[in-house]
């Protein structure tokens, strides 16, 4: 990456003095064309408002980074609906009474492992009900009373791809039928469009491309890639 690149995203990306999302990524000035890429249409995006809109108590729990999380929810307007972003190397941001991220001291690793999420619900999140939503779901100790919400893996569009229309249904159903329900969202391909953390690792680590080929070939048909 070039200086004077590096300096260009700086300048357009204020999140980039401190978070990494943009800052190693040289996309040069199409931080907003890469949000949208995350994220899906702005049609795609006003559905997501209007779904999560419908929650009262919503957190996400990500094998990417939180800090990426973070970033991509604060720049494009999502922040609001969340109260904590967990990722499985234990990194733990809540939502402070002022509505800005604070980060928490870390969930404690056993083993040395990262987290399992089904563990992490069982272990960390209460409440009459639980409604767990993922592409890439971990059962094995998953507690019988949570609901499951199964997407798609890595379906385009993630919880809007036309695969997820009857999960999605289901979904629906037990917001409006227990709104104060509790609701565990993973975050690449559920929430966003398009995996961000293959997306970013593509784009960071560009001799790896083909650690993640797909997500490769999508940047470049987006002209995101470099
Ligand atoms: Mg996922």
């Amino acid at each position: 990456m070039s200086t004077n690149k590096n300096n260009g995203i700086i300048r357009h990306c204020p999140a980039a003095k401190k978070f990494p999302l943009f800052k190693r990524m040289d996309i040069g000035n199409k931080h907003a064309k890469f949000l949208q890429y995350v994220w899906g249409s702005p049609e795609r995006q006003e559905r997501l408002h209007k779904l999560l809109s419908c929650t009262s108590r919503s957190l996400i729990l990500t094998r990417g980074m939180a800090t990426h999380v973070r970033e991509a929810l604060d720049d494009s307007k999502f922040t609001q609906y969340f109260t904590h972003i967990v990722d499985t190397f234990g990194t733990n941001f809540t939502r402070a009474p002022d509505g800005k991220w604070q980060e928490a001291p870390k969930i404690p690793l056993r083993g040395g492992r990262e987290i399992l999420k089904d563990e992490y619900i069982r272990d960390y999140v209460h409440g009459s009900v639980i409604i767990y939503v993922d592409d890439s779901p971990e059962t094995a100790a998953l507690p019988d009373h949570v609901e499951l919400i199964r997407l798609q893996k890595e379906a385009l569009g993630g919880i809007f791809n036309e695969d997820n229309k009857v999960a999605l249904e289901r979904l629906q159903t037990l917001l409006a039928n227990h709104p104060d329900a509790v609701v565990v969202w993973d975050f690449d391909c559920t929430l966003t469009a398009r995996h961000l953390y293959k997306s970013w690792f593509v784009l960071t680590h560009r001799r790896r491309r083909g650690s993640f080929p797909r997500w490769a070939a999508e940047l470049d048909n987006h002209h995101l890639s470099n």
